[in-house]
Order: structure tokens, then C-alpha cells, then sequence
């Protein structure tokens, strides 16, 4: 990348679409992250880097208090080796998740820790004073919160819909009723910071790799379900995001060609029947009055069978696509999460049942299907990983290898 290039920086090298500036500074930091503490020695062995080249961008990361030296480690013969980890305030990012009318903020230091958040309502209906509104409430929070600015790498911005990642824009969210919004060049322009947009689920699925309940698995499939139903595809450790940023539009599978509308313009999707405002219509005609999805859930936990039928069958169409998922993934876990979740003791016996019936039992052997919990802080995180991710390559000889996965590539050398 040339160095003249005039698109936002922030002291992480981050640039402009989170692009990083330095490959192989990203892939010392990424090392390091991975690990927790390594050597210089390791992150040579590790990376392929040349030892004076690791030694070179290792100095400028602790003069920059990216990184910083934690005593020795051990060593079978010679000198005992300095320890390197992040320096968890060398940088700060900020997370933001856009839901329909509302949205939720979380900056965190380096290492992914939440050091502050907040939550406000959202006026989607002008997208460019929405992004408005956004910037504000993220300058606010962090002069708040006593963030120094010039530590501050950039913003991640996580939102329902088809996302060109690489462009930082939505082309189309059914649920915020946006079409073509260039999100992080209208951010960057206000915030002078680097932007990354990606799609919810995307983000979160991302970061579960890193942080959570994906930590070490190769092939998994994050569910989302909710408002919408989202899906993150997870390959050989890499999150997919297909030939436009449209990966994962699960909800939008077609179950009933002559089924209800949907939000997308077609009809009979998987979200007419399985997504949360799908729930409330059913459960309105089963009980014969309108209710809220939490009064119903108490209802059917406390015996209502009707409505009982209304969560079970949904689990029940959920699960049919689900085991469509297995048959074509094979993935080692699939982690189900979203507002969706605080039915899931409601949804789940019958999802369960219609994997069971409908996916190849060769492929369920090793299959775990897990809930995370709800949290809208959790997906504001995984919009801050987004850009932090940005900044941390991990060289493929030092990602975790699963049982049975094939190492796909080595390292990228780039000169310095
Ligand atoms: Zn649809």
C-alpha cells in the first residue's frame, strides 16, 4: 500500500475499509493476541518473519505501547527469553450494532475486553442522520469515559442486512429499510476514523471465533434468531461472506412459495414462519388476542398447548432448514443465538427433533448445537472485534488446529 495514501489512519495502521497498512505488523500482533505471550524467537519461528524484521516492528509496536515485555520465559539452554503480550490500553475500538430502532455501543481495549458501552434509540428512518446520531453518541461515550482520542483505532458498525465489506457499504437491510448507504464513508467523514461495516451476524460469528463459543473450531455456522433469521458461515477458520457480502440471507430461504409476504419483497421465507414477528402473528390467532412473545412463552411454559404449538412448530420449519445447513456445511458446531434465544427451551425439543429426522446421521456424529446467551452488548463487542480483527492477523502455522481439519496455507511473507 503506498504510503502516501491520504485515507484515514489511526496509530493501529489501520486504514481506510480496515485494510491494514503493515502485513507483517499485523501478523506479529495477531501472533501475540493469539497466544497471550510469546518471544521474539516464537514469533519468528512462528510467522516466518526474518528474527531482525520481528525485532524491528516488535520495538516500534512497544514505542507505540501497542505491546509491551513481561519478564521471561523458559528455555532449555541459553538466555531465557523475553515475553511479549498486548498492552491492553495501547488502543481502544469502538462497537456499534444497528437494530431497527435502537442501537447498542461498546468500546474495548485491545485485547477485546468491554471497557465502556451504552445503548440509545435510533430514528432509522433518514439513514444519514441515523449515522449522525451514531457519531455523536460514540464522541460522547468516549470523551466520557476518559478514552484518550489518539488511542481510539477506529469503529466497527454491525447491522442486519447484505453488507459489501470491502466497499463499507449496505446494499439493502429488509429490517432497517436502508438500500444502498455508503456506511463507512459516512461515518469516516464525520468521525475522521477508520470504518469497518460488516453484516450482524457476520460480525458476531467473527468474533466467536476469537473470543467465544467458536474459539477453535475450523467449520461452524452461527444462527441468529430473532427479528430476522441470520446465519455466519465459518470455513477452515474463515468467515465467508460469498461473492457480495450476501452469505447467510438464511432467513430469506424460500419454505412455502405461496406463503405470507415477506419483508424482502418474496414470499413464504423461512423468517414468515420462524422469525419473531412470525411468533406474534401466530400466537395472536392461537390465543385469539394479541400478546406479547414473553406473555405467550409464560402461557405455553405454564401449560397453554395452543400456544405451546405456535413455539414448537416454528422450532419444527427451523429445524428442517437447519438440517439443510448440516447437509451442506458439515459443520462441527452450530451456535445458535439472538433475541430468539429466550424462547429457545420453547423452540428447541422440536428443532431438535427435525435435524434428527432430516439431517445425515453421519453428519450429526460430531455435530454439538449450542445457545449463546442474549446480550446486545455481545454484538456491539463483535462490531468493535471487526475492526480490531483488522489490525491481528493469525499466521495459519499458529491457529489452533482442529482434529481432522488440513492446515490450508502458511504464512504470506511480505517484505518490510
Ligand atoms: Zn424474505
Amino acid at each position: 500500500m503506498p504510503t502516501d495514501d491520504p485515507r484515514p489512519r489511526s496509530p493501529g495502521g489501520i486504514t481506510h475499509r480496515g485494510v491494514v497498512r503493515d502485513f507483517n505488523r499485523a501478523v506479529i500482533l495477531g501472533a501475540i493476541k493469539a497466544a497471550g505471550q510469546l518471544s521474539r524467537a516464537d514469533l519468528a519461528k512462528g510467522s516466518g518473519l526474518s528474527k531482525p524484521t520481528v525485532s524491528a516492528i516488535c520495538q516500534s509496536l512497544i514505542d507505540e505501547g501497542m505491546i509491551r515485555e513481561i519478564g521471561t520465559g523458559s528455555s532449555a539452554v541459553g538466555r531465557k527469553p523475553i515475553l511479549l503480550e498486548l498492552d491492553p490500553g495501547g488502543g481502544y475500538a469502538v462497537g456499534v450494532k444497528l437494530m431497527e430502532s435502537s442501537f447498542v455501543l461498546a468500546v474495548t481495549d485491545l485485547t477485546g475486553e468491554v471497557v465502556a458501552s451504552g445503548e440509545a434509540a435510533l430514528s432509522a428512518g433518514d439513514p444519514g442522520a441515523a449515522l449522525r446520531q451514531v457519531a455523536r453518541r460514540v464522541r460522547a461515550l468516549v470523551r466520557r469515559r476518559n478514552i484518550p482520542a489518539e488511542r481510539v483505532l477506529g469503529v466497527g458498525v454491525a447491522m442486519s442486512g447484505v453488507v459489501d465489506h470491502l466497499a463499507g457499504t449496505l446494499a439493502y437491510s429488509p429490517v432497517l429499510h436502508w438500500r444502498s448507504v455508503a456506511v463507512a464513508d459516512q461515518l469516516e467523514a464525520i468521525l475522521e476514523l477508520p470504518v469497518v461495516v460488516d453484516n450482524d451476524v457476520n460480525a458476531v460469528a467473527q468474533s466467536e471465533h476469537w473470543f467465544g463459543l467458536g474459539h477453535a473450531c475450523q467449520h461452524f455456522l452461527t444462527l441468529s434468531i430473532g427479528r430476522g433469521i441470520g446465519l455466519g458461515i465459518v470455513v477452515h477458520g474463515q468467515l465467508y461472506r460469498g461473492a457480495c457480502g450476501g452469505a447467510g440471507e438464511f432467513g430469506h430461504v424460500v419454505v412455502d412459495p405461496h406463503g405470507l409476504p415477506c419483508d424482502c419483497g418474496k414470499r413464504g421465507c423461512l423468517e414468515t414462519l420462524a422469525s419473531d414477528p412470525a411468533l406474534t402473528r401466530a400466537v395472536a390467532a392461537a390465543a385469539g388476542e394479541p400478546l406479547s412473545l414473553e406473555a405467550a412463552a409464560r402461557r405455553a411454559r405454564a401449560g397453554d398447548a395452543a400456544l405451546a404449538r405456535v413455539f414448537a412448530d416454528a422450532g419444527r420449519v427451523l429445524g428442517t432448514q437447519v438440517a439443510s445447513l448440516i447437509n451442506t456445511f458439515n459443520p462441527e458446531r452450530i451456535i445458535i443465538m439472538g433475541e430468539g434465544t429466550r424462547h429457545a427451551d420453547l423452540v428447541l425439543p422440536s428443532l431438535h427433533e427435525a435435524v434428527a429426522e432430516h439431517a445425515l446421521a453421519a453428519l450429526r456424529e460430531r455435530l454439538e448445537i449450542t445457545v449463546g446467551a442474549w446480550d446486545d452488548l455481545r454484538w456491539a463487542r463483535a462490531a468493535a472485534n471487526m475492526l480490531l480483527s483488522s489490525a491481528f492477523i493469525r499466521p495459519m502455522s499458529m491457529v489452533e488446529q482442529a482434529p481432522g481439519t488440513q492446515q490450508v496455507s502458511t504464512i504470506r511473507r511480505v517484505p518490510v
